[in-house]
């Protein structure tokens, strides 16, 4: 039984493609495959599971052979729209919510995106950038804050259903409250040094500890940046388990808050979203960069977490492949844990077929309010 058949999916946390002018670059498409730098080994990106998967699925498509040459010639002459949306249909995607912090190079406009793919897009607003943006425009650490509280205030009607945090990626998940005079100090001695990048702690920890009643107000639900990345994270500091002061205060006030990628911390994110109300996780970007573990990694992070914590996401950008990857590892991961469930733990099939749809769309659904 196909327990995914049918069943839309609305990724809540994806980034837009690159235009067609670079359909055909295969060094892009490879770099597009992980998290390593331009620095790192082309030769070694073309030696992993989710690279040659990913050009078997544009070989398919194309009608090509797998060979990296010829996928590109034929990428050369194809209409690069719709290749994508022809993938982005066959995978099942209906509605994607879009992290505009990043956008790969020659990136597609998101209103272009919309109309060739047919799929309604949904943005999320980064709290550090839009931050950082206002900085220079204030003497005063708390006018800077009431500034950033407007934007926020302004999210919806601008389109934006959610707020993401990249404070992992800055001073790790540790996240506590900081004194106004110590963000002054820190304001002050930032603008001395002229630095335009949001880094200190001080400042980053005000900043998200000011602005979650706002969220909460506001119905916005926070994302965080959790788990793998590029290698300007340090994962050792992207464990979720480290937001624990956070959740424990805002989540009894009614923030709600979703684990992005969690991966190699699935499990630990499986483990608060059992016990803390509001809290949601993926395993996005692990599927697809850990595509041979795909199957094992979808069942660890449903072994405590109720499927109605659990969201798909694909966190893929660049590539319609990488999008189309995603979807169908995923897919295979639920619906192999959907065969175990009901063999060896006698859940009805209506059941788990309820369970899949919670985690293919209906949960984003609620969660975003869309
Ligand atoms: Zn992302």
């Amino acid at each position: 039984m196909s327990w995914m058949d049918g069943i839309p999916l609305w990724d809540h946390h994806c980034h837009a493609l690159i235009d067609p002018s670079l359909a055909g670059d295969m060094e892009l498409f490879a770099y597009a495959l992980t998290e390593a730098p331009r620095s790192y080994p082309l030769k070694d990106i073309q030696q992993t599971v989710t690279y040659w998967q990913a050009l078997s699925i544009a070989a398919q498509e194309l009608g090509t052979r797998c060979d990296a040459k010829e996928i590109e010639m034929s990428l050369r002459q194809t209409d690069f729209g719709s290749y994508s949306r022809s993938l982005f249909h066959k995978a099942g995607y209906e509605r994607l919510l879009i992290d505009t912090g990043f956008t790969p190079q020659g990136g597609w406009p998101l209103s272009e995106l919309e109309s060739v793919l047919a799929i309604p897009i949904m943005k999320i607003l980064r709290l550090e950038t839009t931050a950082q943006e206002l900085l220079y425009q204030f003497a005063d650490v708390r006018d800077w804050i009431l500034a950033v509280k407007d934007r926020v205030k302004h999210a919806r009607s601008q389109g934006y259903v959610g707020m993401k945090s990249i404070i992992a990626y800055r001073s790790g998940l540790e996240v506590y409250p900081v004194h106004s005079e110590d963000a002054q100090a820190a304001f002050a001695e930032m603008k001395k040094q002229g630095q335009t990048r949001l880094t200190d702690p001080r400042l980053l920890n005000y900043l998200l500890w000011e602005l979650a009643p706002v969220f909460i107000e506001e119905a916005l639900p926070l994302q965080f940046h959790t788990g793998l990345g590029d290698p300007d994270t340090n994962l050792y500091k992207g464990n979720p388990l480290l937001l624990r002061d956070f959740l424990e205060t805002f989540i009894p006030q009614g923030l709600q808050v979703t684990l992005l990628h969690t991966y190699p911390y699935h499990r630990e994110a499986g483990f608060l979203a059992s016990v803390y109300p509001n809290v949601y996780f993926d395993v996005s970007l692990a599927l697809p960069l850990a595509a041979s573990g795909a199957k094992r990694i979808v069942a660890e992070a449903l072994e405590l977490a109720p499927a109605t914590r659990v969201l798909f996401a694909s966190d893929s950008h660049t590539r319609p492949e990488s999008f189309y990857l995603s979807a169908t590892l995923w897919k295979q991961g639920l619906e192999a844990y959907c065969d175990r469930i009901t063999q060896d733990h006698h859940i009805l099939p209506e059941v788990a077929e309820r369970w899949m749809n919670l985690i293919a769309w209906e949960n984003c659904r609620r969660v975003y309010q869309l």
